[in-house]
């Protein structure tokens, strides 16, 4: 039932594990993946503005939809519509493994899942 995938930069680097809960306030920006550049054209990286860091209210996942990328589809330089580039996302605990996309944000390899909207997680009801 849980599915509690590692998250990798390019380079086999953790990033991250899914649905793990965050308490921290600044993070490394997804997108540019704290370089304060855009990927491929190496401009001012429009998430965190070229500091390198974006700031997220605690607790916070990361953005299962971009699997922390910040990036919203493979292959593009589209910033993720779930997180807006940040890689993580605002979440209310307490929250589960969302039973609809099973943690991975997504209803088809394009869409967000209706049920958690990409996050991969969803609040608890008590
Ligand atoms: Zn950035
Ligand atoms: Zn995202
Ligand atoms: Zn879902």
């Amino acid at each position: 039932m849980m599915r509690w995938e590692t998250y990798r930069w390019g380079g086999g680097k953790k990033l991250a594990t899914a649905g793990e809960i965050m308490r921290g306030s600044a993070f490394t920006c997804g997108y540019c993946r704290g370089t304060g550049q855009t990927p491929k054209t190496n401009a001012q990286c429009p998430v965190c503005r070229g500091s390198g860091e974006v700031s997220a209210k605690p607790p916070v996942v990361k953005c299962a939809f971009c699997r922390g990328t910040g990036v919203g589809h493979s292959g593009t330089t589209v910033t993720c519509t779930i997180c807006k580039g940040k890689g993580v996302v605002e979440v209310k605990e307490p929250i589960k493994t969302c039973p609809k996309c099973r943690g991975t944000g997504r209803s088809s390899s394009q869409l967000s899942c209706l049920e958690c909207r990409g996050k991969g997680v969803v609040e608890v009801k008590l």
